[in-house]
């Protein structure tokens, strides 16, 4: 036993029926929540980055992070007193199908850690071996998708969206065997573990399961559960009996929380990359990090997601529908805690509400406009239309729009002089040229409009448009060190990213600028797939 003191309190394991078959082998697990398994031990664990303010929330210090201790458990060699290892049973709907149990085939929950202010953060380690949910899958995960998951989990989160956290990043010491573009060509790669931190990992596939297998009171144990322990303020003044109402206000709040998420997402120009059912948290939360990635030039079109490049179901621009997708899916999951249909196909309105109404405040924000009006839509249509004609950088255009003078009577091509540096190849064209003119003639008469000096805007729209995303080219940047035994820039990249929204000028020329061209069709940068 490890010398890690932790307070524990395992209520999901508690509260919620487990399978009483222990053997640790691929199978249907029925009548149960979650399955007992232990992690596999690996060769030789070594840190290879930490999230110190993700250790603070479950009361650690750097010094525990940087003992033998922790690098043994959180590499699943040994355990900290109070916990108890556990893979959750899930199932999901993946690009459009319902697919059946799915699971934690590869993640495994340590417990609960409840700390000095009463806040619940459940430990989860991803790649520490098989579990009764690992189907083919071998429970491991290599470097280079564990360092995305890492560092992405924290850029979210510094960015302001809503995003389970990445408390450490391990290597094993043992290789894992992946063929990276399933193109026939496996080799050996190293292995790492990643420990998730979350109030919760549950997902919409979490009831699915259950209502597909007609397990109708394991539905209801489970939702209840999730109501007392994360949602218990619906059951304010119920004497924590939960009735149709309560459902139904819970699908409204999941409604709400899951469209403020995906706000965020357009908002930074992240792509999630597979949005099944079973990444869809019932909090709202960014969760499973695999073939996600950043737009570099604007293109609602783009998915890094190879094994979704026909389809492009989950690109950029459609995700706003496929949430609502998604949560129809866990709406019928739900019908049979009350039987009718109807008020929870009400309670979905709630998504398209609050999407349109964020997106329209975000889109405001982006453009340092601080009071609505009702011809904004059409401005912002047109700096959509604009900005797929040329092959434009979003971040950077968004945060140097900041930086263009809308004073009357500044000529065209000193207003669009500073977004110059946003386009990719030669620039724009003098066709494109001449539209940009147009629009931010157009955008500076609107934002003069409001009689805010060009500084607090600036300001403001610095505030919501970061300068520092985790470009997919950054991230392998990273990786590349890190196979090659350097971690420095794994972590180099956590501290950057701890500031998004700051100028920190001497991290610009690498850190903020345009994809290189290296980058352009470079796996891992501009194709990504699930294998990881
Ligand atoms: P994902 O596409 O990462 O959301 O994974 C879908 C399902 O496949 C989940 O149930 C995962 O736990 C499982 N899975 C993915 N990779 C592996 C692996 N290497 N070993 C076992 N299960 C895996
Ligand atoms: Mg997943």
């Amino acid at each position: 036993m490890s010398a890690l003191t932790l307070e524990l309190d395992n209520s999901f394991i508690r509260e919620l029926p487990g399978d009483d078959d222990d053997r640790n082998v691929p199978r249907h697990v029925r009548g149960a929540c979650w399955s007992n398994v232990s992690p596999t031990p690996v060769a030789g664990p070594e840190l290879v980055a930490h999230a110190a303010e993700v250790a603070a929330l479950i009361g650690l210090t750097d010094e525990d992070c940087l003992s033998a201790e922790f690098a043994a458990v959180f590499a699943g060699n040994d355990l900290a007193p109070g916990m108890v290892p556990t893979a959750a049973c899930y199932g999901g709907h993946q690009f459009g199908h319902w697919a059946g149990q799915l699971g934690d085939g590869r993640a495994i929950s340590l417990g609960e850690v409840v700390n000095a202010t009463g806040e619940r953060w459940e430990l989860q380690l991803k790649g520490a071996g098989r579990t009764p949910y690992s189907r083919m899958g071998d429970g491991r995960a290599v470097l280079r998708s564990s360092i995305r998951e890492f560092l992405c989990s924290e850029a979210m989160h510094h960015l302001g969206v809503p995003t389970t956290r990445a408390l450490s990043l391990v290597t094993t010491g043992d290789e894992v065997i992946r063929d990276m573009l399933y193109d026939g060509n496996p080799r050996p790669e190293p292995g790492a573990i990643v420990c998730r931190v979350s109030p919760s990992f549950l997902r919409f596939g979490s009831y699915e399961i259950f209502a597909a297998r007609d397990e109708h009171g394991l539905l209801r144990s489970l939702a209840d559960y999730t109501l007392r322990t994360h949602f218990p303020h619906l059951l304010d003044g119920r004497d924590g009996a939960p009735g149709a109402d309560t459902y139904v206000a819970w699908l409204r709040e999941v409604a709400r929380t899951t469209a403020e998420m995906i706000v965020h997402w357009m908002r930074v120009g992240f792509v999630h990359g597979v949005m099944n059912t079973d990444n869809m948290s019932i909090l709202g939360l960014t969760i499973d990090y695999g073939p996600y990635g950043w737009l570099d030039d604007f293109d609602p079109g783009w998915t890094p997601n190879t094994t979704d490049a026909e389809g492009r179901r989950y690109a950029y621009g459609k995700q706003p529908g496929i949430a609502l997708w998604n949560l129809v899916r866990f709406a019928q999951a739900i019908v049979p805690l009350i039987g009718d249909p109807s008020p929870l196909e009400d309670a979905l309105g709630v998504y398209g509400a609050t999407f349109e109404a964020g997106h329209r405040r975000m889109m405001n924000d982006k453009l340092g406009l601080a009071e609505p009006r009702d011809d904004d839509d059409e401005l912002v249509d047109e700096l959509m239309r604009l900005l797929v004609r040329a092959e434009t950088d979003m971040t950077i255009f968004y945060r140097r729009l900041a930086e263009v003078p809308t004073a009357e009577g500044v000529a065209g091509a000193e207003r669009i002089a500073p977004l110059l540096d946003a386009y990719y190849a030669a620039g724009p064209t003098e066709e494109v040229r001449a539209a940009l003119v147009a629009w931010v003639d157009r955008w500076a008469a609107r934002a003069r409009s409001e009689g805010r000096p060009d500084a607090a805007r600036r300001a403001a729209m610095n505030a919501v448009n970061p300068k520092f995303v985790l470009r997919n080219c950054l991230a392998q940047l990273a990786i590349d060190d890190a196979e090659n035994g350097d971690p420095t820039r794994v972590r180099k990249l956590l501290d950057i990213m701890r500031r998004p929204y700051d100028e920190q000028p001497e991290e610009e020329a690498v850190y903020a600028a345009k994809r290189p061209d290296w980058a352009r069709n470079r796996p891992g940068c501009s194709m990504l797939s699930c294998s990881s």
